[in-house]
């Protein structure tokens, strides 16, 4: 008899099922042969009738008996043979042909229902496969997957650009090879400023831990808070400036025009003592005045900067157009590849005027070079504005508004600048060189889908 279920014997088996079908089958007629060879004994039937009798009866036992033990082996093996197809994974398979309400019409109805669930559940487990691939894929936050062993077995796009690798390169490398592992220990959620390089911005880590083939998994979410932060940033300082700006704007419009109407006076009014003293100290606060007024509209640009009205724009006849801008020192487009982008015209060409102002300000003390490239990567275009200067004095304060380190400077290039990447979908940001003295400005803007 088979084995019970669970797959523990229930006792020492001798014959299988369809050596017993065949025994009983062979034992059922037994008797009904002894009966019919004894009461064939009685009669008066010559030899060749006896034998003939003999003949018919065990051909037609044995006959049945061998029927009976195909008949139970077809059935069993159909059902090996689909339950085997269901384990290969072949769910279209289906048993068939058994009378309606029998036995083996309900395991074949089992056989077939298992597979529609095998096969549903494949289908639900394809489709949130993908549903996960693709959320992995759109969502801005980086997630990595690492196994027990520390070794990394997931790493989505966002991912791969944090650390500026395929994933085809990362996976299978330690969490220790890929500098995360103090990551998978410290204390989270916590805020971490830059951990990848000036590029990474502040991110948050999260962690979290999940089971794969019920092995322990864990996970390090990192999820890019520089922009949410500095758009707070943004919109507190916008309302200072609108505010300061009004206030300003209120008292300097009476000032500059009481000064000069002053002017006006004393200079038609004959022997005025100290005269010209007061006409200088006058025009002084006139002029003052004058240029707080511009410093401040220059404030207010960054507060109203319009919605970018993006067009095609080819790269390469734009940057070459700015490097013959700038008149104080040569600017090289070493890129020769031209590069189809949407964005708008004014706004890119004061981005990228300020940079290259920038580079050259900063080379003009080291009469070193200037250069512009630009690459595509999945996706964006990626413009380098690097120089040959002395490099950047403090990272973390470059974007903010009113930092400047030049006599002359408003400090408002850069944070106008990455405001206006930023409203074009991409990403501005200054680093020192790493091979050399000087600085590389990296504009990432988004490619025409
Ligand atoms: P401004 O040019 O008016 O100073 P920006 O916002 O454009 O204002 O720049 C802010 C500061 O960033 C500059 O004063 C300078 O110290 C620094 N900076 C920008 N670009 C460079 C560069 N290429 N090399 C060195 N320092 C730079």
């Amino acid at each position: 008899m088979p084995a019970a279920r669970g797959g523990r014997p229930r006792g020492r088996v001798y014959w299988s099922l369809e050596q017993a079908v065949l025994a009983l089958a062979l034992l059922g007629g037994f008797p009904a042969a002894i009966a019919l060879a004894w009461i064939a004994a009685g009669q008066n039937y010559s030899f060749e009738v006896r034998w003939t009798l003999a003949a018919v009866v065990l051909a037609v036992w044995i006959g049945c008996a061998a029927a009976a033990y195909h008949m139970i082996t077809h059935v069993l093996y159909l059902a090996a043979n689909l339950l085997g197809a269901l384990h290969e994974g072949d769910y279209s398979i289906r048993g068939t042909g058994a009378k309606p309400g029998s036995a083996v019409d309900l395991v074949m109805k089992e056989i077939n229902s298992l597979g529609d669930t095998l096969q549903r559940q494949r289908s639900e487990a394809v489709e949130s496969t993908a549903l996960l691939t693709s959320v992995m894929g759109a969502i801005d936050v980086a997630v990595f997957a690492f196994d027990m062993n520390e070794q990394l077995v997931l790493a989505n796009p966002a991912a791969e650009r944090l650390l500026g690798r395929p994933s085809a390169e990362l996976l299978g490398l330690s969490a220790r090879e890929l500098r995360l592992d103090r990551y998978l220990t410290a204390d989270a959620p916590r805020l971490i400023d830059r951990p990848f390089g000036p590029g990474s911005g502040r991110l948050e880590l999260r962690r979290s831990t999940f089971r794969r083939d019920g092995k322990p998994h864990r996970l390090l979410v990192f999820a890019d808070l520089s922009r949410a932060l500095r758009e707070e940033e943004q919109q507190a300082w916008q309302r200072i400036v609108r505010v300061l700006s009004h206030e300003i704007n209120n008292s300097l419009t009476p000032i500059k025009s009481i000064a000069h109407s002053i002017k006006r006076m004393i200079s038609r009014v004959p022997d005025v003592p100290r005269a010209s003293e007061i006409q200088d100290g006058l025009m002084l606060i006139e002029s003052r005045s004058g240029a707080l007024g511009r410093f401040l509209r220059a404030y207010a640009q960054l507060a109203r900067l319009p919605r970018p009205q993006q067009q095609s724009i080819r790269l390469l006849p734009l940057a070459r157009r700015i490097a013959e801008l700038e008149n104080r020192a040569p600017v090289d487009v070493r890129a020769h590849e031209d590069v189809q982008i949407n964005a708008d015209p004014d706004q890119l060409e004061q981005l990228l005027i300020n940079i290259v102002r920038n580079a050259v300000d900063a080379t003009i003390e080291t009469s070193g070079r200037v250069w512009m490239d630009w690459r595509q990567t999945d996706g964006y275009v990626e413009l380098t504005i690097e120089d040959e200067g002395p490099g950047l004095p403090d990272t973390s304060n470059l974007f903010v508004p009113f930092f400047t380190t030049k006599p002359t400077g408003s400090g408002i290039g850069l944070a106008l600048s990455r405001q206006i990447a930023e409203a074009h979908g991409g990403t501005l940001a200054l680093e020192n060189r790493p091979d050399a003295r000087g600085c590389r400005a990296t504009l990432r803007l988004p490619l025409p889908v």
